[in-house]
Parts: C-alpha cells; structure tokens; sequence
C-alpha cells in the first residue's frame, strides 16, 4: 500500500484519549466513577430552544440550507454580536459552521499556506495544534505560567513573531486555564497584531461565563483595523447547553466569509437545518437561562476552588471565566504514590482514576504539564465527592 497522507499521519489523537476510554470502560463495569473531564454544561438545553427544534422538524424545514447557514440565523448572529458587544457585522460576514471547533477549522484552512506560522498563546485548548497541522502550516506556541496567570503578554507574541507568521490564536475566556485578557492586556497584543500585520483567531465561545462581574473583552472591539484582521469564533454550544446541536459561527471582513462559504460548500455544507433554526432561538430569544447556568457554575467555582487550596500538595489559582480549573500537581512529580513513580501529570491522572475513581484531564497535551484540569460542569455533590476522593487518594498513597 502506499503512504497515506503526511499532513493525516502527523496528527496526533488526543492524549487524553487513553484516560477517558479508561473511564468510560471503568462505568460500563458499573464501578463508581466521577467524571470531571466533560467540556459541556451539564444543563439540558433550554425548553423554549428544543421546542424550536421540534418545531422545525413538524414545519418540515428539513432541508438544506445555503453552505454558509441560514440567512436569518446570520442575522441572529449578526444581531447578538450587536447587542452583547455593539459590533456591526453585516449578514454576510457571518459563516455558519458544525460546532465552533469546525468554525475554527475552517478558518485556519481558509487563512493558511503549507508553512505558514501560527501562533498559539498556551496552555490552550488542544485541538488548536493538531488543526494548524492539518492546515499544513506550523504551530508555535508561547506559554504562559501559572505565575502570569496563564497569561501570554505582547511582548512574547512580539518576540515569536517571524516572516512567515499568518495567524495568532487566542482564547479568552480561556480552555483549560479559564483565564480572561483584560482589556488593557487585550490592546497591547492587539497593536502587536496591527504592526506586524497578522490575523487573529479569537475564539470566544466562552464569552458569557466570566464571573465576579469582570469584563469580557471581544478582540474585534479594539478598533476598526484591529476588526479587519480579526476572525471571531462563537456558537450556542457552551452559552446555551447545546454542544450536541452543533452550530458555531464566525465573523470576519466579508471577503474571508466568501472563501468560508465557499470551503464550506464543498465539505461539510451546511449543518443540520433544524439545529439552525433552534441556534436563532437561542441567540434571538430570552437569555436568563444563560444567567441561571452561569451562577450555578460560579457557585461551584468558588466551593471547588476554595476546597481545593485546602488540600495539602494541592493547589489552583481561581479562574475568571469557563468552567475550568488547573490543579497544581507539582509537589507530586518524582515522588511514588502506590507504588508508581510519577513522573507526568499523565501518571497522576491515570493513577487517581484507577485508585480514587476521579477522571480527569492532565494538560501537558495543552502545554501545561504539572497540570490537571478539572471541570465544573457538573454538580456541588458530584464536586464534593470528588474531592472527598482526592483527599484520600493523597492520604493513602
Ligand atoms: N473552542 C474551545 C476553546 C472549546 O473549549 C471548545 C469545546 N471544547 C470549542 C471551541 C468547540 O466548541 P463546539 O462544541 O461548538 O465545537
């Protein structure tokens, strides 16, 4: 047989693959496994948006729709970036796409050449790196410590900057750190951005849960060039608990939507119809549903957080903004815990699910190693029970 692909081979699966398998393998046993590696609201999605989606089935809008979405819920899109952020995007800019994470595809497949760079702030969402290469072009990543608040600044983008740099990548608020730029933050990478003429990602699926009434900040409003070289990525997967629908978007100068629509039109096509038409109830209709998750979330930050530093070798910084928390494992590495060195945070992660029955998702793959992240999209019961679990997994070890 002959090779396949370069570009496909050179894809890594997900590390954190091996784990969650473990997991999933562990509950089907009927053993009493906690999860915290899910990256999805536990909420159902609101009443009023599946009825959306019944309705479009009952109203037989099941057809498809243009590659690049439905114009009405480009309108909706375009109309929710107007009314959260006062940005004007016209329909036209507006790509619609299965999940953010195909919008943010799409993109880097739009703006790259085989050997362009792009930049990645870290620790970041790891499927960033892998879509860089599968775009042909080159990940470069600058990371940011625990110290800096997970944080990259203007002048460590400035300094990786090279000729062939196409794009930044960045992610606020932040998966697995929960980070969120400030504003002033925000503009310093902008001006970088500006002067060395690069585009950016921004993906901002997160934008309505930042907590403790802080600001988020959409990089597009920075300024009209700042706009121009801007892609925002969105979607009603985290905002409204609809990461099964699968509907993201971006929105971008209308000459770069034009080449998204038309990379689209001969993928994916459009996605599915009736997750469009539930996608424009959820951005066009009430947001309180929205507000209701994200205090449940911010009341399950504080305790996790707050539990969490009281554990001995054990300790996070509180994020602003997601449902994520870094736990600092570090004491931990070179020491032996049930007999196994631990040298990763990969081995600690494995060994608390195997003795503790706590899945979690170690972050070296996201450039943060000596890191796990746990989500908190999950109960103040099931956190509890959690942590409960890691108190003792430490103590026995
Ligand atoms: N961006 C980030 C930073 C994410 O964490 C995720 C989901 N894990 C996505 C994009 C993808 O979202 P979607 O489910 O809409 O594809």
């Amino acid at each position: 047989m002959k090779p396949i692909s370069k570009i496909a081979a050179g894809v890594q699966a997900s590390t954190t693959l091996a784990i969650d398998s473990l997991f999933k393998q562990m509950k089907a046993d009927g053993l009493d496994v906690v999860g915290f590696g899910a990256g999805e609201p536990d909420f159902p999605t609101p009443e009023h948006i599946k009825q959306a989606g019944i309705e479009a089935i009952e109203c037989n809008q099941t057809r498809y729709t243009p590659a690049a979405g439905l114009m009405t819920l480009r309108e909706a899109a375009s109309y929710r970036l107007k009314a959260d952020f006062d940005l004007d995007y016209a329909p036209n800019q507006i790509v619609v796409a299965s999940g953010a994470k195909h919008a943010v595809y799409i993109t880097l497949m739009t703006l790259c050449d085989p050997g362009d760079e792009v930049v990645i702030a870290a620790p970041y969402w790891v499927s960033y790196s892998e879509m860089v290469k599968q775009a042909g072009a080159v990940p470069v990543i600058i990371a940011a410590e625990e110290e800096h608040d997970f944080k990259v600044t203007a002048a460590q983008l400035d300094a990786a900057i090279t000729d062939k740099t196409k794009v930044f990548m960045l992610n606020s608020p932040c998966n697995p750190t929960g980070m969120v730029y400030t504003r002033e933050e925000l503009a310093a990478i902008a001006e970088v951005c500006c002067r060395h003429n690069i585009y950016v990602i921004a993906d901002e699926i997160y934008c309505n849960l930042v907590y403790d009434d802080k600001e988020f900040v959409s990089f597009a409003s920075l300024g009209e060039d700042v706009k121009e070289r801007t892609i925002i990525v969105n979607g009603v997967s985290k905002s409204y608990a609809m990461t099964g629908w699968r509907i993201g978007y971006t929105a971008s100068n209308a000459a770069l939507a034009k080449v998204m629509a038309s990379y689209l039109s001969h993928s994916t096509g459009a996605p599915s119809t009736i997750s469009q038409q539930a996608a424009i109830t959820a951005l066009r209709g009430p947001q309180e549903d929205m507000q209701v998750m994200k205090r449940a979330f911010e009341e399950r930050r504080d305790h996790l957080v707050e539990r969490m530093n009281r554990i001995a070798g054990v300790s996070c910084i509180k994020p602003e903004g997601a449902f994520y928390v870094m736990m600092n494992m570090k004491s931990f590495l070179g020491t032996t815990m049930y007999g196994k060195k631990i040298e990763s945070a990969e081995d600690f992660a494995q060994l608390f699910l195997e003795k503790g029955l706590v899945a979690t998702v170690p972050c070296t793959a996201f450039a943060a190693p000596g890191f796990i992240r746990w989500s908190y999209a999950t109960s103040l019961t099931e956190i509890d029970k959690g942590l409960d679990r890691l108190e003792e997994f430490i103590k026995n070890a």
